[in-house]
């Protein structure tokens, strides 16, 4: 399938700031640095920089605090609010044409969840160009969008295939030159990967690798992360690391790697054929992954889908907020990817199950044992929305045995450091000032970071509370509840252009 590229993201930022002084008053803060929540406190941004964070003791009375923070342009009043570091997805494709109804629906999805900075891992769809003009739009704020890092697919934009060192070393220098921050490799013959690597650190752009299937018999995650590879993304390549009994998993003799059944249902066979958590090889492989520096950016949220189909296409959000380019893009199409189900039924489900099971134990303990691990969505393919897959992948970690404290700071303070934004990721003075705002509080439950609320009884009965209600991107403060709002009026009128209703399955 040939992808269209997606309308641009349309001129004028429709947040406000920065200001000569901004004061978010009597917050509880969680900055990020692991460190726990603490408050009240008045976080004090001069331009786009976090200039002080005024904090006072558990009853101190506003106006005292008041008194201490000084005067401002613009004060929010927000006591009983939490203030986080703006979240990271290190894993978020521009979807293209096919994907949503242009760019601005996309971004307006992240700044809603309070995203503000992405890592383009590719720019497929659309090109390197697109991404890189969008990136330096949004870092003007001439556009309403978070900082954008483009990352470029390995060997793309080039007639001819790279054959040599030599030319790997060559189309890596190009892409610098025209503005790539990094490269994205899905596998490459061994010689040609490695140069290209050597030559991405050379001159200190990053990289990351889906280790596709087709590739990870010749080149595995370890192999990769020993010539110098930034991230490992989702989950590939980490158990061809660990076979003892074999060199090549046992796909069935009529597997077919173009038929998507055939794919995701045998990588849900994947993790049981690597050595068993705890071993000494399992051990080993996590030990010289944390001692080479490189990353795990796992995208659990992409694949849950496959261990739970009914639940992905019935997530709540879809009604309101699935644009119907992205809806039909989900459903099952050969020709679209991610797309397989086409007779998906328990026996895949359950091996995915224990797929996961295996999966998160090594996530866990590659954390456990200082791993850098960071946070993607990989939105935009299988039933995972922009925005949301961010906050669903936050839920994924919970699952996989992380306290809530470590998944903010993998999805801030981890994911700028992977993205080299070393000057963002924590609130602290001096900070860039990149900020979500709830109104209650997430480590409680991450569920309040949804766009779409989380549903609570009370007195009044039912009602739908939480969604991150501002977001701050260098220090431009947007109104992350209207950003949604325009999102959903988006959806309506693009339903009624297209004559396409509420998404619903067969
Ligand atoms: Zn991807």
């Amino acid at each position: 399938m040939r992808f269209t590229p997606i309308t641009a993201g349309s001129s004028g930022s429709t947040g406000t700031g920065p200001f000569g002084r901004l004061v978010l008053r009597g917050v509880t803060v969680v900055d990020g640095t692991g460190g726990p929540p603490y408050g009240p406190a008045d976080v004090v941004i001069e331009r786009d920089r976090i200039a002080a964070i005024v904090s006072a003791g558990r009853n101190t009375d506003m106006s005292q605090l008041g008194l201490r923070t000084g005067t401002a342009d613009e004060v929010l009043d927000l006591p009983g609010y939490y203030v986080l570091p703006g979240l990271v997805d290190a894993h978020a494709h521009i979807g293209w044409a096919e994907q949503g109804p242009d760019a601005d629906y996309i971004y307006r999805l992240w700044l809603g969840h309070g995203i503000t900075s992405v890592r383009e891992p590719g720019s497929l769809g659309n090109g390197l160009g697109f991404t890189v003009r969008e990136a330096e739009r949004a870092e003007r704020g001439e556009i309403t969008a978070p900082r954008i890092v483009p990352y470029v697919a390995f060997g793309s934009g080039t007639s001819e295939p790279i054959r040599t060192e030599r030319e790997a070393r060559a189309w890596v220098a190009e892409q610098a030159e025209n503005g790539a921050r990094g490269i994205k490799f899905f596998g490459a013959a061994p010689e040609l990967f490695a140069a290209a690597l050597e030559e991405a650190n050379t001159l200190g752009l990053g990289s990351a690798c889906h280790h596709a299937q087709s590739d990870a018999a010749r080149a595995n995650a370890s192999h990769t992360a020993r010539w110098g590879l930034g991230s490992i993304e989702h989950g590939y390549g980490l158990p061809e690391a660990m076979f003892t009994d074999r060199r090549i998993q046992h796909f069935p003799g009529d597997y077919n790697y173009n038929d998507e059944h055939d794919r995701f249902a045998y990588l849900g066979r994947l993790w049981r054929e690597a050595a068993e958590p705890g071993s000494r090889v399992w051990e080993e492989t996590i030990e010289e992954l944390v001692s080479l520096g490189t990353a795990i950016d796992p995208t659990l949220v992409v694949y849950v889908a496959a261990r739970d189909a009914a639940r992905a296409r019935g997530r709540e959000y879809h009604r309101d907020y699935s644009a119907p380019q992205s809806w039909k893009f989900f459903q099952p199409d050969p020709e679209s990817h991610g797309s397989f189900f086409f007779d998906w039924g328990t026996e895949e489900e359950v091996a995915w199950r224990e797929n996961y099971r295996l999966w998160m134990a090594f996530v866990r303990d590659f954390h456990l044992r200082g791993g850098l691990l960071t946070t993607g969505s990989d939105a935009g393919f299988i039933y995972n929305l922009y925005g949301f897959g961010l906050i669903e992948e936050l839920e994924l970690l919970r699952e996989a045995g992380l306290h809530p404290l470590e998944i903010i700071r993998c999805a801030t303070a981890n994911g700028a450091r992977l993205l080299g934004l070393t000057d963002t990721g924590t609130i602290e003075p001096g900070k860039i000032a990149d900020l979500l705002v709830c109104a209650e509080n997430p480590l409680t439950n991450l569920k309040l970071l949804y766009g779409h609320g989380h549903l609570r009884v009370g007195a009044n009965g039912a009602e739908r509370v939480g969604g991150v209600t501002h977001t701050i991107a260098g220090g431009v403060l947007h109104d992350a509840s209207a950003l949604r709002a325009r999102v959903r009026d988006q959806v309506a009128a693009e339903r009624e252009r297209l004559g396409t209703g509420v998404p619903s399955t067969p």
